[in-house]
């Protein structure tokens, strides 16, 4: 099946773009003619995503950046830079995201912050930055990585999951807040999928959450950016508020 064009003329950013699901976002969205502008968490790192992509395709409009998500001020004057740059902003993809398994009673504070300040304020910061612009231009979509542990919490490491259902409560009073402006806000809540953050897992674990997925095995990246991509493009034109499973079927 070919599909073409989708996104042909629009400005993307993507954080967490440098690898895993973000970066497989990013991959799909340029080849469906978009111009992508991906967040990693060190430049040197989002250099290298870009450079692996143009490896991939020389030709590809796709530039790198790493702002400090958690710092407002820098969100907003690189979403200032990258409108003056590249003239308008259609898409976000607030990808980017950390978990953690610590019990409740070795859970250190700080740790659930980092959480916090990664998966639900950056999501907070980045999209008050791109907002006005998208506004400005009456049209605009959202869209966040949420996760499965949204739906059904987690036995371990309980800031990841409260960092996730935060991420779809943004995103269901952002659709509403936001829809009178012409933008779409919607998430995708990904099941167990073949990143870093699944390899990182104790294999005796990763093992048990991939047999209880009743499709036999984990996604891969490609199969969450595709429904990005639906999303994102205006196939998706009456789709907001939602949050869009990709996990299987998988029940925890
Ligand atoms: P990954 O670890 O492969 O990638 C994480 C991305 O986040 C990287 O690009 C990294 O640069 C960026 N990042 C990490 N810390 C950062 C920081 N402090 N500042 C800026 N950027 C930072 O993980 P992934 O599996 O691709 O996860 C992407 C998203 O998908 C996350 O939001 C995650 O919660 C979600 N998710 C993943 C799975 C899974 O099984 N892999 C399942 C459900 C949801």
């Amino acid at each position: 099946m070919i599909i073409k064009d989708l996104l042909l003329g629009k400005v993307a950013v993507v954080t967490g773009g440098t690898r895993g699901i973000g970066f497989a976002i990013v991959r799909k969205f340029l080849e469906q003619g978009a111009t992508v502008v991906l967040f990693g968490s060190r430049e040197a790192t989002a250099q290298a995503a870009v450079d692996r992509l143009h490896e991939e395709n020389p030709d590809y409009p796709v530039f790198g950046l790493a702002p400090e998500l958690d710092n407002y001020t820098n969100v907003e004057q690189t979403f200032k830079q990258i409108v003056a740059d590249h003239g308008h902003i259609d898409i976000l993809a607030n990808n980017a995201g950390i978990s953690a398994r610590d019990s409740l009673y070795d859970y250190k504070p700080e740790d659930f912050d980092k959480i916090m300040d990664l998966n639900v304020k950056a999501l907070f910061n980045c999209s008050k930055a791109a907002a006005p612009y998208m506004r400005e231009q009456g049209n605009g979509c959202i869209i966040n990585t949420s996760s499965m542990v949204s739906i059904y919490g987690q036995a371990a490491g309980c800031g990841y999951p409260a960092s996730k259902f935060a991420v779809n409560g943004l995103t269901k009073s952002l659709a509403r807040e936001l829809g009178k402006d012409g933008i779409r806000v919607n998430a995708v809540a990904p099941g167990v999928t073949n990143t870093d953050m699944l390899t990182s897992l104790p294999k005796e674990l990763a093992d048990r959450v991939s047999a209880g997925i009743p499709l036999g095995r984990p996604g891969e990246p490609e199969e969450i950016a595709n429904v990005f991509l639906f999303l994102a493009s205006d196939l998706a034109s009456y789709v907001t508020g939602a949050i869009v499973s990709v996990d299987g079927a998988t029940q925890v």
